[in-house]
């Protein structure tokens, strides 16, 4: 699966915010990864990581004081210097579909579902004529789940997974071949993630497409993802098939498998400290104060290694003990 060629590459992507005063924010540092054509890629991490920071310079939509370095492929396309002309008339909703972090702030709250739809086959799609965009906007709503006897209704109508639903149908209206769902499950109850993720998952095998998932719900990740990618204070610090990750084996870096273990389902116990500030991060790895096994050798960064970011990172014989 991971042979195949990406969809999207990601290599060596930084993003600062440069901050009055001259401060600078590290919001992601030296990000590396790829995400193929019938794979999805989790990005996880806590809240503040950077992993929407990220998603947000891969679509173009970082504010005028953030500065992008490094290079995002999709296609022979990079994303970081792509013009915003290029971003708006031929990424946004055509090469990348974005399903939001909040559905219902995404929609137009004074027009309707179908209207909404409509307006987006026909901006991005050779259907034309009112029978034929009705007939388009019900096909869309079905390809996400989404009852058509609520199509005629506004957003503040709609309940939490209906304004999901609708918001993933807008997001595959363009038949985007990668598909960017920021924090899809945010505020859903248990049945509402599992439908969710289900849809976002059938949507990537029915159509070859990639899937980039950022999410701090482990598991949403663990029900649809190929590969995991843990984010912290700005880094990807582990990449790992999905199936390890979660299995017995476990995740190698000690943030990776702190997150699972404060889990209410594994042993309940959150990591102790907090994250750092990405203004003020240490020269060394950024987890040294919350981590059990850092040694003086972890005030140097660790670079990645065999896909984890850790001088002293668990082997699976530790793991099974
Ligand atoms: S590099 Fe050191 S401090 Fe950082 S996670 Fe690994 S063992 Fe812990």
């Amino acid at each position: 699966m991971t042979e195949r060629e990406p969809v999207l590459s990601v290599r060596g992507l930084s993003v600062r915010f440069l901050m009055p005063g001259g401060r600078r924010v590290a919001a992601v540092t030296d990000a590396h990864f790829d995400v193929a054509a019938g794979e999805c890629l989790a990005l996880i991490g806590e809240s503040g990581c950077g992993k929407s920071v990220l998603a947000s310079a891969l679509l173009g939509l970082l504010p005028a004081n953030a500065q992008t370095t490094g290079e995002a492929l999709l296609g022979d396309l990079d994303l970081v210097t792509a013009d915003e002309r290029t971003l708006a008339r031929t990424v946004r909703g055509r090469r990348i579909g974005l399903i939001p972090q909040s559905p219902a702030a995404h929609l137009t709250p004074v027009r309707t579902i179908r209207s909404q739809l409509q307006e987006t086959i026909a901006a991005l799609t050779g259907v034309r004529g009112r029978a034929a965009l009705r007939d388009a906007a019900e096909e869309a709503a079905g390809r996400a789940a989404f009852p058509p006897g609520h199509l005629d209704r506004h957003p503040h109508e709609l309940s939490g997974g209906l304004a999901q639903r609708a918001a993933t149908a807008l997001a595959l209206v363009g038949e985007a071949p990668l598909l960017l769902a920021d924090e899809p499950t945010t505020g859903l109850d248990r049945d509402l993630v599992r439908h969710t993720v289900d849809e976002l998952r059938r949507h990537v095998d029915d159509a070859d497409r990639a899937l980039l998932m950022i999410t701090h719900d482990l598991s949403a990740a663990e029900r649809v993802a190929d590969r995991i990618a843990v984010m912290y204070a700005g880094r990807i610090i582990e990449l790992s098939d999905a199936t390890s990750f979660f299995g017995s084996s476990g995740p190698r870096h000690p943030y990776s498998r702190g997150l699972l273990q404060a889990l209410p389902e594994r042993a309940f116990t959150p990591i102790p400290g907090m994250p750092p500030e990405l203004g003020d991060l240490p020269d060394g790895c950024a987890f040294a104060a919350r981590c059990d096994r850092a040694t003086p050798a972890c005030a140097a960064q660790p670079p990645m290694t065999d896909a984890v970011a850790c001088h002293h990172p668990h082997v699976p014989e530790d793991a099974r003990a």
